[in-house]
């Protein structure tokens, strides 16, 4: 195959990925678990201080009583609160991992891609994960650790969560 039928392919496969996700309810979990069904059955009855300490307040607690991830105002630092005051071991520090999210920029939403000059993403960025070709065409590289800190920055709601398997 050559490079650009390549470069075509997988982009038509992210886009058709986060079509199918936006009729998804993505549900972020704190980086932290072993068993996602833990949540179900250890959180019900706690008082949730895993939301109450998250140093960056994104983490809520469901209409299930389990905790998820926001990404609409901050992102994850990974500092470890919430597995540390977690009382049920559902969080623990030894089970430290990338979140279970794959962050992907929208071509056909983001400014950049449609000829706009626009860093706002990039600049939130600590991982230098967000490449640029020619000040254009911003894609997101294997260095991204999906803490979702660009996703508020983008003026055009251009960055997208996608799923992946827990
Ligand atoms: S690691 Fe820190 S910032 Fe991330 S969800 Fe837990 S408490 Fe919040
Ligand atoms: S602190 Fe632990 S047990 Fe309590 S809601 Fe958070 S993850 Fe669940
Ligand atoms: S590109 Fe990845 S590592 Fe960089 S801010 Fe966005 S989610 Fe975080």
């Amino acid at each position: 195959m050559e490079r650009r039928e390549l470069f075509s392919f997988l982009s038509s496969s992210v886009k058709e990925a986060a079509e199918k996700n936006k009729n998804e309810t993505v549900i972020i979990r704190p980086p932290y678990f072993n068993d996602a069904d833990a949540f179900v059955t250890e959180c019900q009855n706690c008082e949730a201080q895993c939301a109450t300490l998250c140093q960056e307040q994104i983490i809520f607690i469901g209409e299930d009583r389990t905790p998820y991830l926001d990404f609409s105002k901050r992102g994850c630092t990974y500092c470890d609160e919430c597995a540390t005051v977690c009382p049920s071991d559902v969080l623990l520090v030894a089970n430290k991992r990338k979140i279970f999210a794959d962050i992907v920029i929208n071509q056909d939403k983001c400014l950049s891609w449609q000829g706009v000059m626009c860093f706002s993403c990039k600049d939130p960025c600590f991982e230098d994960a967000i490449d640029f070709k020619a000040m254009f065409m911003p894609e997101i590289n294997g260095k991204c650790t999906s803490c979702g800190f660009c996703i508020s920055r983008c003026p055009a709601d251009a960055i997208d969560i996608l799923k992946v398997s827990e």
